[in-house]
């Protein structure tokens, strides 16, 4: 705690008829129970709090957009990579979601400096959803059959195929923690 105790009581500067040992720990002002705000940092005037508050819960019509792309993009890059992979290491499908949720996650949170917004964590979790119907889709597309895909049958099959991924249970769970992951880390 880097709240200064200063020894002897002082009038608190919102309350004056408060005595209190604390003191602001940005500004210094002293600062009674009844007013001072805990901040991960140490107790602070409601000033310096809401200072400190602001900048990183509050999105910038820029952050909103930039957050957007970037969960576009790298959602799609990781379901694109994924599906390539996927022939290589099988086992890929069930780590994929956990990764992308980690990796997107991490993306997020650098684009918009580090700020937390309810917003960011909705884009986390649709994002995991967004890369793994991707990969579904890529799957399919690098390793289907040539002559099924200029049937004509392409958007039922490809369909088909990413329901199949998607509705089973079993990657509806890994799906599940990673969109977890994805929402927590952002946090
Ligand atoms: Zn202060
Ligand atoms: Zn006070």
């Amino acid at each position: 705690m880097s709240t200064s105790n200063t020894g002897a009581a002082i009038a608190c500067a919102t309350h004056p008829n408060v005595e209190t040992y604390l003191r602001c720990a940005q500004c210094g002002k002293p600062i009674c129970p009844r007013c001072l705000v805990m901040t991960p940092v140490g107790a602070k005037c409601a000033v310096c709090a809401k200072a400190r508050l602001l900048p990183t819960f509050v999105l910038s019509p820029l952050n909103v957009i930039v957050a957007f792309f970037v969960t576009l993009f790298v959602a799609v890059g990781l379901g694109l990579i994924g599906s390539i992979v996927l022939r290589i290491v099988p086992l890929l499908l069930i780590a994929f979601p956990f990764g992308v949720g980690i990796v997107l996650a991490e993306a997020i949170s650098r684009s918009v400096n580090r700020k937390r917004h309810l917003y960011l964590q909705i884009l986390a979790g649709a994002g995991v959803v967004l890369s793994y119907l991707v990969l579904g889709f890529g799957e399919f597309f690098f390793h289907g059959p040539l002559e099924l895909l200029q049937s004509g049958m392409l958007v039922p099959l490809a369909l088909n195929v990413v329901m199949g991924t998607i509705i089973s249970p079993f990657t509806l769970i890994f799906v599940a923690i990673g969109v977890w992951i994805a929402v927590y880390r952002v946090r």
